[in-house]
This record gives structure tokens, sequence and C-alpha cells, in this order.
């Protein structure tokens, strides 16, 4: 069970070093594994608060190339040299407001793959393809075309755009439908288990419904996860939820 942080662009250095000190008084369950996303800049200063606490960090993006005349963009391999274990790529954001491409998180996505990062590839339909009943048609070809050729050390997340920070998420059936046809799509082309977090306003209230669904691996949290005593709430359902079904 993973638990994703992405913290955006939020928190500026006094507001993490005050949400770090609230994990020190947690007792983290083996079982679940947590990842922070911080704002780069911040990514070595968070990794030094928390070294001796069970949670990895990764970076929110990554470019396709490790080096070059690429003014703002990050490298792979500078994300794992700050300690980086993971990154998300292809978030929604980052296909809206800097016109990344299906076939560039394609390649961002091998990038990373081939730094050893491990990838959180993000998948979401919208609101208009939902309602007219295109949704899984969408994701499919979406996930084809970003799958990297080289599949290793990737989850997908789940994230109906029309659900990124709206309140509303999709109903239980329509995420169980839609986990059950990524883990298809993916065995087909690789003929790899892939794991399928679900994310999109996922709240303390909404966690054990979410959860409750049989093939959610994980949630990749936003909003809720910039405030210590909710992301702990919600990493809580998780220890709670797997206890609960052993
Ligand atoms: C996200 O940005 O990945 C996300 C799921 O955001 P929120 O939880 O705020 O909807």
């Amino acid at each position: 069970m993973f638990i994703a942080a992405n913290w955006k662009m939020n928190l500026d250095k006094v507001s993490i070093s005050k949400f770090c000190d609230d994990l020190y008084n947690y007792k983290f369950s083996s079982k679940v594994e947590a990842c922070i996303f911080p704002p780069m800049p911040y990514i070595d200063y968070l990794n030094n608060l928390i070294k001796d606490l069970p949670i990895s960090i990764g970076g929110q993006n990554c470019h396709y190339k490790l080096f070059g005349a690429f003014t703002g963009e990050v490298s792979p391999k500078f994300l794992l040299d700050t300690g980086c274990e993971y990154v998300i790529i292809g978030h929604s954001e980052r296909r809206t407001f800097n016109n990344e491409s299906d076939n560039e998180i394609k390649l961002r996505a091998q990038s990373a793959i081939n730094a050893n990062l491990k990838v959180i590839l993000c998948l979401g339909e919208s609101l208009f393809n939902r309602e007219k009943g295109y949704a899984l048609e969408f994701i499919e070809k979406q996930l084809l075309e970003c799958l990297p050729d080289d599949f290793r050390n990737v989850q997908v997340a789940y994230e109906p755009v029309w659900s990124i920070g709206t309140g509303k998420i999709p109903n239980v059936s329509d995420i169980k439908e839609m986990h059950d046809h990524i883990k298809k799509v993916v065995f087909k082309k690789t003929k790899k288990k892939v794991k399928v977090l679900y994310g999109g306003s996922v709240n303390v209230d909404n966690i054990g419904q979410i959860l409750s669904v049989i093939n959610v691996d994980g949630v990749l949290v936003g909003g809720s996860s910039l405030k210590v005593k909710d992301f702990l709430a919600i990493y809580s359902a998780a220890v709670k939820h797997l206890n609960n079904s052993i």
C-alpha cells in the first residue's frame, strides 16, 4: 500500500519544518509506504529533516534528458543525487499548463527509469469523456501512448482530471472498473503486473471508501496532504484497512 503526498507548489521552509515536527511523534507501519513530493528546491531540505523516518521523497517531474540547455527543467539524475527515489510523470497539471504530450511523457518516464527512479505515471480523463462514456477508451489510449518501452518500477496513478482539487470523486464501481482495465492493458502489453493508485480529491472522509475498492493499491493525495494531521489520518486509514483485511 502506497500513500503519495503531492505538495505541488505549496509549503515553504517554515511550514515544511512544522510539518516534519509532527511526523516524529507518529508511529509508521512497515506495511504502508509513504512518499512526499515537495517543491523541487526543498527536496534536500526535506530529506535532511526526515532522514530518520521511513518516508521516501520524490520529484514532481523530470526531463527526458540527463543534461543540456533546458532552462528551468530538472534532470532525473539530479533528483536521484538529492535523495529522490520516486518521480511523478504526466500529472494533469503538467499536461495542461506545460503542454506535455503523451509522447513527451513517455520520454520523461523512460529517462526516469533509466536513471533508476521509480515512476508514478499519471493518467486521467476529462469530465466530457467520462460523461460521454469514453473514459475506458480514452485512458487505454493515453496509457499505451505514455507507457515506456522498458517497463520497470512504474506505478500508474488513475487521476480523473475532473476530480483533482474539486472535491468530486468517481463512484467506487467506476474506480474498480478503471483500475481493472489499466491492469489488464498493462499486462497485455508488457506481461507485467502493475500497481494502480487512485488520485483526485482524496481526503480523510472518503479514504475508507476509496481503499475499500479491491484493486486500489494506494492513493496519490494533493490538497489533503498539505496538513500533517490529514496526511497522517489518511496514512492511518490505510494501516487500519490493511489490518482489517488480514
Ligand atoms: C493531485 O494533484 O495529484 C491530486 C490528486 O490533487 P487533489 O488531491 O488535491 O485532488
